[in-house]
């Protein structure tokens, strides 16, 4: 039967047959670190060959790092250093490529790694004469990493027998010009829609890149690290997929950061809010960014692990589906500046907290945690950049004091909702450890407050053990 195209009012082209609805796969960096992982991953692909898959992937491991690391030697001035620094990374790639793509097939993808090795030496010899231009060229360099990626994986799969296709995410993802941390255009869906449908009706794997897009005038951009999980929910929601799977080096998002609290487990269900507000607050395993086009789509977020693709891993769906209402999760982010403004002028006085927020909306400045008493306010800020600036204009409206070396800690669970008592357990466990900027409510599934950065482990440590671990232990024995 011949499928009719049709053009939606959004722009976007759909056969007029019943929607195929895509699995997307999302496989970071530690996922593709070698070419024994990049096996593993093919393996994986291969078991979900009939649940139409798009590959979503990031460069291999630490390779990002790398690229930075040049753009930043390279704007010192020593553009020879800086493309010297990525040699040995270009040998990783081919190395990848001998043991995880066939003879046959090595030859293009060989030669990209050759372009790709050539045309950053390029760019870092002109940031190294005129840094001044480098936030898009920086972009332009940074995507070589999922640029190489994603075709080394292509191929790779196409060796291994799959019928993949090697998509540019630069023609899907359309964005702004905020490069470093640009923000995807609404014609996505179309773009996206126009180059990965016929692949997907014709029973092809397309992979592409995560991370990187591109601005409408065709110019490279990325949307901020660790981004390759915001390209796999913005593609999900664009082709209204079945279900958004991250692939990582965990077994889903688990109870507190593992690096922090080895004994961390798993959590099998997650609400969508409860998923956005932990990894706001610090849970690396997701983007900040990924959960809200899954919510505009209503589409179910998988967190899994590729080194151990048995395990359940985590679901994260509405808050009608994910029971129970629990204490889910600690997250926490550390090196976060507060600010604090204290000022006569704020007691009774309205257009206060306008003139103040304006300050920090003048320099792009995101605050994450605000406290106010009758004359002061509080406010956490995790990019500390445009610091200086902001205290010369802040100083305008108050004395103005700085703490640097703070942590965020946050605790996540639809429970907090209506669970009597949580912040006296919550703080007795703590009590000896000096704690701020208590925020309590303003969402209804989280409680957050901040700690040095010092202590930040030991607050974590314990409120794990009282939350998850000995939930029948009495506080007090905690403290102990
Ligand atoms: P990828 O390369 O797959 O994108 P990331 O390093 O970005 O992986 O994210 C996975 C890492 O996030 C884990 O290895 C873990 O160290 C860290 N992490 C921090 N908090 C959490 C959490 N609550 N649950 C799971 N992982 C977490
Ligand atoms: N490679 C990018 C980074 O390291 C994006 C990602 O891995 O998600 O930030
Ligand atoms: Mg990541």
């Amino acid at each position: 039967m011949p499928i009719k195209r049709v053009a939606l009012r959004n722009g976007a082209v759909v056969n007029s047959r019943a929607k195929m609805r895509p699995t997307i796969m999302k496989f970071g960096g530690t996922s593709v670190a070698d070419g024994v992982a990049f096996a593993n991953v093919s393996s994986i692909v291969q078991a979900a060959a009939g649940e139409q898959p798009v590959v979503v992937v990031s460069a291999i491991a630490g390779f990002t790092n790398a690229l930075l690391g040049a753009v930043e030697k390279a704007s010192g001035g020593d553009s020879r250093a800086a493309g010297r620094s990525l040699d040995e990374w270009f040998e990783r790639h081919v190395a990848i490529a001998k043991a995880f793509v066939g003879e046959e097939a090595r030859e293009p993808v060989e030669s990209a790694i050759d372009d790709a090795k050539r045309e950053i030496r390029q760019l870092l010899r002109i940031i190294a004469a005129y840094p001044v231009t480098s936030p898009p060229l920086q972009d332009e360099i940074v995507a070589y990493g999922e640029l190489l990626s994603s075709r080394l994986l292509a191929a790779g799969l196409r060796a291994n027998g799959l019928q993949s296709q090697y998509v540019d995410a630069r023609e899907c993802v359309k964005t702004d010009e905020t490069y470093g941390n640009a923000a995807p255009l609404p014609e996505t869906a179309a773009t996206t829609n126009e180059l990965l449908r016929p692949l997907i009706e014709a029973a092809a794997i397309p992979v592409l890149g995560g991370f990187i897009g591109s601005t409408p005038r065709g110019v490279t951009t990325t949307l901020g690290r660790g981004g390759s999980d915001y390209t796999a929910a913005i593609v999900g929601a664009a082709l209204e997929a079945r279900e958004i799977q991250i692939w990582t080096d965990v077994s889903g998002v688990l109870t507190a950061d593992p690096r922090v609290v080895p004994e961390a487990k798993p959590i099998p269900v997650l609400s969508y809010q409860e998923a956005a507000e932990l990894a706001y607050f610090g849970a690396k395993v997701l983007h900040p960014k990924t959960i809200q086009p899954a919510i505009d789509k209503s589409i179910p977020v998988r967190v899994c692990n590729s080194q151990a693709p048995q395990d359940a891993g985590t679901l994260i769906v509405a808050e009608s589906e994910a029971a129970p209402q629990t204490i889910k999760a600690i997250a926490h982010k550390n090196g976060i500046v507060t600010v604090q403004v204290t000022s006569a002028r704020m007691l009774g006085a309205y257009g206060f907290l306008r003139a103040l927020f304006e300050v920090f909306d003048r320099h792009k400045t995101a605050v994450d945690v605000v406290t106010t008493s009758e004359v002061s306010v509080s406010l956490s800020i995790d990019d500390a950049s445009t610091l200086p600036e902001l205290i010369t204009d802040l100083e305008q409206l108050g004395t103005v004091q700085i703490e640097r070396a703070r942590t965020i800690v946050s605790v996540v669970g639809e429970g907090l909702r209506n669970t009597p008592g949580i912040a006296a357990r919550v703080f007795s466990v703590i009590s000896d450890i000096n704690v701020s900027m208590i925020s309590v409510g303003a969402s209804s599934v989280n409680l957050t407050f901040m700690v040095d950065d010092a202590h930040a482990a030991e607050a974590i440590m314990r409120l794990h053990r009282v939350c998850f671990e000995e939930s029948r232990v009495p506080a007090e024995e905690v403290v102990a």
